[in-house]
């Protein structure tokens, strides 16, 4: 059987970019990832001289491969710091496998991990609050996960959040939130997502977000990071992203390089959009003193309505 070659160097292909026709060898594949996290870096000036940046990590491939080309792209700039930040949100069998992982590619990279939990900030775990209700598991994951990340970034006195949102991570969040309706979701989305700043909101940024999942799992399995592949045991319970994400997969293959297309489309409504959007200004939430769009921030009325 022939063997296929890199577009580039002629070298042993190991990947084919449909949505190219190009054919990537290891080392070739490897460069172009990279290149394109600094790029989208770059371009959208996502971290900057003086910047002190908290990774979220929670030890998956996207978390991991984030951490890993921000620590390469600043480790000999002394004016950007870098570290990273866990939680744990209390999953037995998936989460302490995955912040194992996390504490010991810190370690290898002599990275600082700060790990913060569910149960010591509110007294439950996530599998503890599976018991109490009985759907919507991801939505009070994700409300409680975000409000630790901020609030913790900014104890630790990080000037930015880098998540490890991939492209088709974009690419669902921008159909649900249409199918939604929900506009003011909607232009939030891209590289860094914030509309109005508050003095106690670390604003995002998402360096990952031009990496499809599957060239982000494969360059974390070519250059060996440690990333845990297991799926949380509650992801199917978000039925609508799981069915957003069967969607996007099966129009992909049919037409590559429709979720680029899909993104880079709504980043330019987005920017029309946010002109036109009247968005109420960030509050101070008035239980906890965390920024919130509502005078009780969203973790707080959840805490309320569990209690
Ligand atoms: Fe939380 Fe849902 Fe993600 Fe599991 S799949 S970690 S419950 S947001
Ligand atoms: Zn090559
Ligand atoms: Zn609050």
């Amino acid at each position: 059987m022939k063997t296929l070659k890199c577009s580039t160097c002629g070298k042993k292909a190991v990947y084919f970019r449909a949505n190219e026709g190009r054919y990537y060898c290891k080392q070739c594949f490897i460069t172009n990832i990279e290149k394109k996290v600094r790029r989208t870096v770059g371009n959208y000036e996502l971290i900057k001289s003086g910047d002190k940046v908290a990774c979220a990590l929670s030890g998956g491939k996207d978390s991991s491969n984030n951490l890993f080309i921000l620590n390469e792209i600043f480790k000999k700039n002394p004016k950007v710091e870098i570290f990273a930040i866990a939680i744990d949100e209390g999953i037995r069998a998936y989460r302490n496998k995955s912040l194992k992982n996390a504490k010991k590619f810190c370690d290898e990279l002599d990275v600082d991990l700060h790990v913060f939990s569910f149960k010591e900030e509110f007294g439950f775990t996530l599998d503890e609050l599976t018991k109490k209700v009985k759907e919507n598991y991801c939505m009070y994951c994700g409300v409680f996960r975000r409000y630790l990340l901020n609030k913790y970034a900014r104890k630790l006195g990080a000037t930015k959040l880098a998540t490890g949102h991939n492209l088709d991570d974009e690419a669902q969040s921008i159909i649900m939130n249409m199918l939604k309706g929900d506009l003011v979701r909607l232009a939030r989305v891209g590289p860094m997502p914030f509309l109005l700043m508050h003095e106690r909101f670390v604003p995002r940024t998402k360096p990952l977000l031009f990496i499809p999942e599957r060239e982000s799992a494969l360059y974390s399995m070519l250059k060996g990071i440690p990333a845990f592949f297991g799926e949380c045991p509650y992801a199917y319970t978000n039925t609508l992203r799981f069915e957003t994400r069967e969607f996007l997969n099966k129009l992909e293959e049919k037409s590559p390089g429709i979720k680029y297309s899909l993104v880079e489309g709504c980043y330019r409504i987005v920017s029309m959009l946010k002109k036109k959007l009247v968005i109420g200004k960030i509050k101070t939430c008035k239980k906890c003193g965390e920024p919130s769009s509502q005078d009780t921030c969203k973790a707080c009325q959840l805490l309320e309505k569990l209690s």
